[in-house]
Order: C-alpha cells, then structure tokens, then sequence
C-alpha cells in the first residue's frame, strides 16, 4: 500500500489516462457517444465520466478516485458544495415517515437541514449531545433511517465516538453519514470505525486555497449510485474547472495538514494559558474533556479551535478587530487563516432560539492557516491582550 501522500499524487492515473503530466480541464457540458449502445450506457452508468458533465466529468472522476483511496472507501463523488453534499444524500436516504438523528453541536447548514428542512418534508429529527454515546442509542426509533455526526464538531470541537455509533447503528439497519470536514482524510478516517458515508466540505481543508465551492461523499457505491442517483435531480452539479482545483488543492493535501495541525496545536496551548479567555476547545490538548477519545480515532487534531471570551459577545467581537494575519471570514480550512464570531454568522441559517442552544456569544473560532507559527502566537496574544487592555 502506497502512502497517503503518494496516493494523492498518483491515485487517479488510471481514470483517464492523458500524456499529459497536470490533468487536461474538460471544460465541456457534453460528450459524444460513438454509437446507440455507448449512449445508453453513459446515460445510465451511475458516476460516470463521458455522458453529460451534471452525470459525471473526468475532472469530478479524479478527484473521486483520490478521495476514495484516502478515506478507504469503494468510491466517492463531488457535488457543488458541501450543503449540496449533504443535502443530496439525505434526501436521497429518507422518506416523509423517517426519523433522522443529528447533533445537537453541527455545522449550522447542518442543523438547518435537521431542524427546518426536514421536518417540512414528513421527517422528524432528533438532536443528540454527541458526548453521550447512549444519547444516540436512546434516540433510536423504528423509523430511524439515518445518523448523521460531526466530529470534531463546528464550532465547539466536541468529539463523538464514532465506533461506537457505527455500531449501534448497523445493529438497528441504520446508515451513518459523518462530516469529516475538520479532520480530512489525513487526520481521521471514518470508515475505518464502520461508518458507512464520509461527507466534506471540499470547500475547506480538500481544497485548501479558499477559492472553490465544492463538497464531496465517499462511501460503499451501493449508496453512493443511490446519492447519484438523486443528485441528477438536485443539480448541483461541480463545474469541470473548480473540480481540477480541488484535485489542483488535494495533490498537496498531506503536506498542508502537517502545518495545520502543528499551529493549531500551538495556538489552542498559547491561548489556553491567556487571562481574557475563559476556555480553548480544541481535541488536542490534554485537558480537553474528550482527548483520550479523540487520540484513539484521529492521528492529529487540524488547524481549526474555537475559544471562549470571559466579556462575552463584546470581548469575542473586539478580540477579532485586533488580529492582524487573522482575518475576520466565515471560511476555514484554507493556507489563511480566517477567525470568525459563530454567535453572528450562524444568524443566516437558523433562529436566535436555535443559536443560543448551539453557539455561546463569546465564542470565536480560530482557523490556522499554514503561516509561521510564531507569528500567528503572536498576533493571538498581542489581540487578546488588547481586550484585556480595553477592560481596565
Ligand atoms: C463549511 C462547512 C460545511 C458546509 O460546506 P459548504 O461547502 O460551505 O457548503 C459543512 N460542514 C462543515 C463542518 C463546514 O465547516
């Protein structure tokens, strides 16, 4: 077995083949068939390459077979974004009648789709704490069709052990879908714990340069034919150019996640030790309440922590005006890093009921890009320093 970062380099030679070294952009909407027996087959053939660009593109085909390899799964596929990702396999999964489990910490497009979109289309859902394994056991109904978990989660970082809900899942018939857009492929690895469909916001981490929408699935094909099948229906459809970035962002991957996970570690014991901050949740740390949990599923813990202001919403916004590498962006996962107040940019995708539950007011998350981490302490420290300043 060649290494993951091998496998990024070369994973997807055998898709389509090209003497050229970089692979070609095939920026087109349609292909030709050769004759009546080739047509039928394209206009059938679930994830294909060589039909219509919204069935399936040798640039969307690449990717895939990389993805794949790195998550350990049959197959994979790209879609538009993440929320087309996941919006695409639960509709493709349930039913009016279903009963879907989430959490109660999740991506706020995530949490919408759980607590607003579904439940308008007959699905009732229930929202679990992660942190409670026996929570997700308990939820369980005899309509229960999916699982859907995040780990660590947005924007607290809270882990969910994902053995043990795989488990519990299969032995019920139920089909767990994990987000493992913080940690990537390098860093965790679902389906290695049994759980049957990996989801990312290829958008971050994947893509890696904060200049592409894109999400991606890997899983058995079985289920993703079935997700395929649907996204024809839903449209969200990756265009050629954006999926040769995202293969362009992956080839490096390994190498940036390396730096990630180095400065994210730094920044979460630096900021730990500061006076203006109440608490840092990230998985790495040892007084994070879940390490030993997350040690035993992740290799490393990502460039993403979130930390708790003591002057609350007014501290958090302030804290953010200070930074000088850090900029103030809804985005993460990118060679920048970004900071973000989640209590103010959760307000697009749900209530204020539904924020306050999910999201304190002093909370910022931080995400480390790949910048010196000496300089990305120190930007941190002499911000929140300043906030303190502010106060006295
Ligand atoms: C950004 C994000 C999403 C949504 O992905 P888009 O590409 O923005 O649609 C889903 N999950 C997590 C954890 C995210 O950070």
């Amino acid at each position: 077995m060649p290494g993951r970062s091998t496998v990024t380099v070369h994973a997807d030679r055998h898709v389509h083949p090209d003497p050229a070294v970089a692979p070609p952009i095939y920026q087109t909407a349609a292909f030709s068939a050769a004759d009546g027996e080739a047509f039928a087959h394209g206009a059938t053939e679930p994830r294909g390459k060589g039909f219509y660009t919204r069935f399936g593109n040798p640039n969307h085909a690449q990717v895939a077979a990389v993805l794949a390899e790195l998550e350990g799964t049959e197959a994979a596929m790209v879609t538009a974004s993440g929320m087309a990702a996941i919006t695409t396999a639960v509709l493709a999964l349930v039913s009016a009648g279903d009963h879907v489990i989430g959490q109660k910490s999740t991506y706020g497009g995530t949490a919408s789709v759980l607590l607003n979109l579904l439940p308008r289309l007959g699905v009732s859902t229930t929202l679990v704490d992660q942190r409670d394994t026996e929570a997700f056991e308990r939820a369980v109904t005899p309509q229960t069709r999916l699982i859907l978990v995040e780990t660590p989660s947005n924007p607290l970082l809270h882990i969910t052990d994902l053995r043990a809900v795989a488990d519990l899942a299969r032995a019920h018939g139920i089909i767990t879908l994990a987000d493992n857009t913080f940690a990537t492929p390098l860093n965790q690895r679902p389906a290695e714990f049994s759980i049957d469909v990996v989801w990312h916001s290829a958008t971050k981490y994947l893509n890696g340069h904060t200049d592409v929408s894109a999400g991606a699935l890997a899983g058995p094909a079985e289920i993703l034919d079935r997700i395929w099948d649907t996204s024809l229906l839903t449209g969200a459809t990756l265009g050629p150019i954006d999926a040769w970035l995202l293969l362009r962002g992956l080839r490096t991957l390994p190498l940036r996640m390396t730096r990630h996970n180095l400065n994210g570690l730094a920044l979460a014991q630096a900021l730990a030790e500061h006076p203006a901050v109440s608490q840092v949740n990230y998985p790495g740390l040892g007084s994070h309440p879940q390490h030993k949990l997350a040690a035993s599923q992740m290799s490393g813990f990502g460039g993403v922590l979130s930390a708790e202001f003591t002057g609350g919403f007014e501290a958090a916004d302030a804290f953010l005006g200070h930074l000088r590498y850090f900029q103030r962006s809804a985005s993460l996962g990118g060679i920048e890093s970004l900071a973000v107040h989640p209590a103010s940019m959760w307000r697009g995708m749900l209530s204020d009921e539904q924020i306050t539950d999910a999201v304190p007011p002093g909370l910022v998350r931080l995400a480390a890009g790949t910048e010196d981490t000496a300089d990305l302490i120190a930007d941190t420290l002499t911000a929140a320093d300043a906030v303190l300043t502010a106060r006295t």
